[in-house]
Formats: C-alpha cells, sequence, structure tokens
C-alpha cells in the first residue's frame, strides 16, 4: 500500500485549549500533512466549547465532544453541565467526555466525580452519544458504576489509557475501545506496550491528547495532531504488522463512532 494511502483519525486532542487555539490554522495544515484527516476535539468548559463549535465550523474535519472533568467537577460541574447538555442535546457533541474519575491525585473529592461520571453517563445515553472515559487508579469503581448506570453495549472509549494488561483485558470484554496516547512511545511504557500488542485491532483508537503527552521524539514539547503517527508506528510494531494497519482500523473505528 502506498504511504498516501494511510489516513489517521486524532481520536482526543484538545484544540480549543490555549497553548494551541492561536496556532490552530498551522497545526490544522501541519496535521493534514501527517495524514491526519480527522480530530475530535474535547472541550472542557464553556469557553473551549464555543471555541469548539467556531472551530468545526472553519474546519470541518474537525468534531467537538465535551464534558467537565473529573478534576473539575468540584469547582465547574454544576455550572457547565446545563451547557454541555444542551449542545448535546442540539447535535453539537458527537460523544461526551472526558468524564470518569480520577484517584491519582488524592485531594480530588471522589464522590462528586462518581456523581458527575453518572450525570454523564445518562446524558450520553439519552443522547445516543458514545462516552469517552478519562480514569485513572479508579477502574474497579468506573465498572461498578458502568454496570449499573451505563447500558450494556453502549459505545465507550477509555481515552489515554495507562492501567493494567487486566484492566485492558475487562475494557475489551466491556466491548468498549481502547484508546492509546503518545505514552506507549516512552522509553519505560513496557507495560503499556504489552498492552498495545493485545489489544484488538477492532477496538483500538488512537490520539495525541493535544496539547499534553507528546511521543517519546517530541518529549517536552507541545503536542499536536501531526505527531500522531509516531503512536501507530510503535503500536505496530508491537503487533508485528504494518502500520497501514493500525492506521486504517483505527480510523474506521473512529469514523464508526464519531463520523456519521
Ligand atoms: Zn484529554
Amino acid at each position: 500500500m502506498e504511504l498516501t494511502a494511510i489516513r489517521f483519525i486524532d481520536s482526543h486532542a484538545h484544540l480549543s485549549s490555549a497553548s494551541v487555539l492561536p496556532d490552530i490554522s498551522d497545526i490544522v495544515t501541519r496535521a493534514k500533512n501527517a495524514h491526519v484527516d480527522r480530530m475530535i476535539n474535547i472541550c472542557t468548559n464553556p469557553i473551549t466549547l464555543q471555541e469548539g463549535l467556531l472551530l468545526e465550523k472553519t474546519f470541518p474535519q474537525i468534531k467537538n465532544a465535551g464534558a467537565t472533568t473529573p478534576h473539575d467537577v468540584e469547582k465547574e460541574g454544576e455550572s457547565a453541565f446545563p451547557i454541555f447538555a444542551k449542545a448535546a442535546k442540539g447535535k453539537n457533541l458527537v460523544a461526551i467526555g472526558e468524564t470518569g474519575l480520577d484517584y491519582y491525585y488524592k485531594e480530588l473529592n471522589r464522590d462528586i466525580q462518581k456523581q458527575y461520571l453518572i450525570k454523564y453517563l445518562h446524558l450520553a445515553l439519552e443522547c445516543h452519544l458514545p462516552v469517552i472515559f478519562h480514569c485513572r487508579e479508579a477502574f474497579t469503581d468506573l465498572f461498578a458504576i458502568t454496570d449499573v448506570e451505563y447500558q450494556k453495549g453502549a459505545p465507550a472509549i477509555l481515552h489515554c489509557f495507562t492501567g493494567s494488561l487486566e484492566e485492558a483485558k475487562q475494557v475489551i470484554e466491556c466491548g468498549w475501545y481502547l484508546s492509546l496516547s503518545g505514552i506507549v512511545t516512552f522509553k519505560n511504557s513496557h507495560a503499556l506496550r504489552a498492552v498495545a500488542k493485545y489489544v484488538p485491532l477492532n477496538q483500538l483508537l488512537i490520539e495525541t491528547d493535544t496539547p499534553y503527552l507528546a511521543p517519546q521524539s517530541q518529549r517536552g514539547k507541545v503536542n499536536e495532531p501531526s505527531y500522531l503517527s509516531e503512536t501507530a508506528e510503535c503500536i505496530a510494531k508491537e503487533k508485528g504488522i504494518s502500520v497501514e494497519k493500525v492506521a486504517q482500523a483505527t480510523f474506521d473505528n473512529a469514523s464508526t463512532l464519531f463520523f456519521h
């Protein structure tokens, strides 16, 4: 297959964040040159949502997802929820998220995170939208809550997965998608590369999580969608398949989830 046949979708990028937005035209051009044809912009507050909806008008290859992150729900969850709900119901979002649980930061209130996770799960079901999870050191509670509050078989994505192989297996058993970021390319990410090897192609997504987590060769820089191929190449190497195969599968998966 020729290189020009490769097409990627960046399934998770914060394109309307302040560190990226001023250069967005150049970033979108560089993405295109790097075969990143489409991007999911993750809006985490009403301001980035507003910017994201404007971005989509200028760049039809950008679609928006939105929710308050688990880090911010205590402060902003209540005021932002109706705004995200309105956008979702008005068909301005292609997914709900990132929502979820983050137990890494001990100071974050876990009960409030759970409360908003449930609210966003119900919103996703009501609007027939996939949900994008952020989950860090909280898989037991995430599975316990989704068992009760989310419909079996409804679409979900575990974004920037950094859990164990056992947790990856549980994600796959739920029928969810597992999204790998540039972390998989980091020198010490041996356990995550074992996950990359394991995840079935039909449940795999790739993402940059722009502006965070630039891949190994760009470490320390502001991340951007044009760096996505390094993650795909790393996964392809682990799986012993071509990067074209990884590109095609992840493109098809993200198309089915977000672009229809
Ligand atoms: Zn994110």
